[in-house]
């Protein structure tokens, strides 16, 4: 099954659900990015937000998360437009601890808990929208759910879930988010309350194969409806154009030191490992410009 984001409605209408399988598309990271299981689950929980997050905007729109721990996988960024694209590294990603004591990925251990979770959004304007929070988990689901209602003063349920196979492919990725809209009654708030308290952790859903729609049936009953969905996929905008551009920025003399000690430049996308050779032709294009 593609990975896939869904959108509906639920409780009266005055929630709105965001529920996706993010399966492939972390694999992928992780993959590309040779990450060990713990900085995987980091990384794809990280991700798998940031495509919520990205849902949420409209156009070109777009959105980076930064998740900075203090913890020994370093900082986290990922970044998603609003139609389901996103791509994101881990500083360290040859990070592994032993399960914790509930038998899960200690992922809090390896991102830290003295640090912040940052959002920044492109939304066009002249000044991007930033919004940070100090992380109060490390776990991540907890800390975007604290971002939301600290920061855009939504009450949210967030469940994110990556589970890693022994050789380091990911087995499931995939989160839900619940959203309280301006309009909803105490009712609804408290009944919400009761269903994030009651709900078994999405891992578990995720593990038993549940789809998006299946896991937002198992949480919500018939009490929501679907809108739409969309493809999720991992993608990066990085091309040669870019890497050369952000050489001419550089000092002519660190350019003319490429030329003349390599004979060209090789550039590395943080985002995805891609790796570019830059020809000492164009680097002496950049120096007569
Ligand atoms: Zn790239």
């Amino acid at each position: 099954m593609a990975d896939k984001l869904i959108r509906g409605l639920g409780l009266n209408d005055e929630v709105r659900i965001f529920s996706l399988d993010t399966t492939d598309t972390v694999n992928e990271a992780v993959n590309r990015h040779k990450a060990y299981p713990t900085a995987a689950a980091a990384l794809g929980r990280t991700m798998t937000a940031t495509v919520v997050l990205g849902a949420m905007l409209k156009g070109k729109d777009k959105v980076t998360v930064t998740v900075e721990g203090g913890g020994p996988i370093g900082a986290i960024v990922t970044d998603a437009d609003a139609n389901g694209h996103v791509r994101g590294y881990v500083q360290h990603p040859d990070v592994h601890f032993d399960l914790n004591a509930q038998g899960k990925l200690d992922v809090s251990r390896a991102v830290g808990t003295n640090g912040y979770l940052r959002v920044a959004k492109d939304i066009g304007l002249k000044d991007n929208f930033v919004g940070s929070v100090e992380l109060i988990s490390g776990e991540l689901g907890e800390d975007f759910s604290y971002y939301f209602y600290h920061s855009e003063q939504v009450p949210s349920i967030v469940a994110l879930g990556v589970l890693v196979n022994p050789d380091n492919t990911v087995k499931a990725a995939g989160g839900l988010v619940i959203q309280v809209l301006p309009a909803a009654s105490e009712e609804t708030i408290t009944c919400l309350e009761k269903i994030a308290s009651e709900m078994r952790p999405i891992s578990q859903m995720i593990d038993d194969n549940l789809t998006p729609e299946q896991i937002v049936d198992e949480v919500l009953g018939d009490s929501w409806r679907k809108l739409d969905e969309m493809p999720v996929e991992f993608e990066c905008t990085c091309s040669k154009e870019r890497f050369i551009n952000a050489i001419a920025s550089l000092e002519k003399n660190e350019i003319k030191q490429m030329i003349e000690e390599d004979g060209g430049a090789e550039a590395v996308c943080n985002f995805c490992r891609n790796d570019v050779w830059i020809e000492k032709e164009e680097l002496e294009a950049l120096l007569e410009e």
